[in-house]
């Protein structure tokens, strides 16, 4: 494979679907992975009919018991993946009284302990490559909180410290660790906000919108570019200037 691999986790829908396709058109050969195969191989039939290469791969990142099997399977199909988009995650929203333990552990789980143990499977092949770029999804809740979102806020904050330390680890070895942290974007995670939410929200934002996926793809695109090597260690907001 003369193409650099990325792989980018909850690429079925939304902000990762974006990414998936922009990388591709990059120039990466990008594999989609999700818990739903139909969906993810067909956002790679997307992208290959676009003139890209992608393929789709069923993962849950809540399964870490799975990794050391993905990772082979992975290595041999494509070869190691040089760049990761940990992008999958979800949110169980409630006000802290209310949130159950097995609530608060699955937002864990998905969001930040498939994010760490994923990044440590991935890492052997970047060292070997001496090049690579680990790209965190997190989010501009985890940076400023939010009422009703202790957990998630908890996970996405929890991303941030893990991208810092890991930066560290690894700089010497080529491979830069950032995160990107997203404000409020249309995809079917926001969906369900009721209209007076949203324009509480839109009167802290700055840009006056609310963002699309593109505008983080693009983020993460750049993130991935060589021209990038010397950016680790980094959150990079896209909130159209909510939190500054
Ligand atoms: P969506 O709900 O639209 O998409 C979530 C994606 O994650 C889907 O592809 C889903 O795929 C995947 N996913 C969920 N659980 C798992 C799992 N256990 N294993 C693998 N994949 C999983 O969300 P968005 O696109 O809006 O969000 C993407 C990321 O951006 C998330 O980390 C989110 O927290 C973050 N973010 C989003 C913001 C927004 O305003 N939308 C703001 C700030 C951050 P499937 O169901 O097929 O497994």
């Amino acid at each position: 494979m003369d193409k650099k691999v990325a792989l980018v986790t909850g690429g079925s829908r939304g902000i990762g679907e974006a990414i998936c396709r922009k990388l591709a058109a990059d120039g990466f050969f990008v594999i989609v992975a999700s818990r739903s195969l139909d969906k993810v191989e067909g956002v790679a039939a997307a992208i290959c009919e676009a003139g890209g290469d992608a393929a789709g791969l069923a993962l849950d990142v809540g399964d870490v018991d799975s990794f050391k099997d993905k990772v082979k399977e992975l290595n041999q199909r494509f070869g190691a993946p040089q760049v990761l988009v940990n992008n999958a995650g979800i949110t169980a929203d409630n006000l802290m009284m209310r949130i159950k333990p097995e609530s608060f552990d699955s937002v864990m789980n998905t969001n930040l302990r498939g994010a760490y143990f994923l990044a440590q499977a991935m890492l052997r092949g970047m060292m070997k490559a001496r090049w690579g770029r680990i790209i965190n999804i997190t989010s501009v809740v985890g940076l400023m909180g939010n009422a009703g979102q202790t957990n998630y806020a908890a996970s996405k904050a929890g991303m941030v410290g893990f991208t810092k330390s890991l930066a560290r680890e690894v700089g010497s070895r080529g491979i830069t660790v950032n995160a990107v942290a997203p404000g409020y974007i249309e995809t079917e995670m926001t969906a369900g906000l009721g209209e007076d939410v949203k324009t509480n929200f839109l009167a802290g934002v700055p840009c006056g919108r609310m963002g699309a996926a593109d505008d983080v793809a693009h983020a993460v695109s750049f993130i991935a570019s060589e021209g990038a090597a010397y950016i680790t260690g980094q959150v990079l907001s896209v909130d159209g200037g909510l939190y500054m």
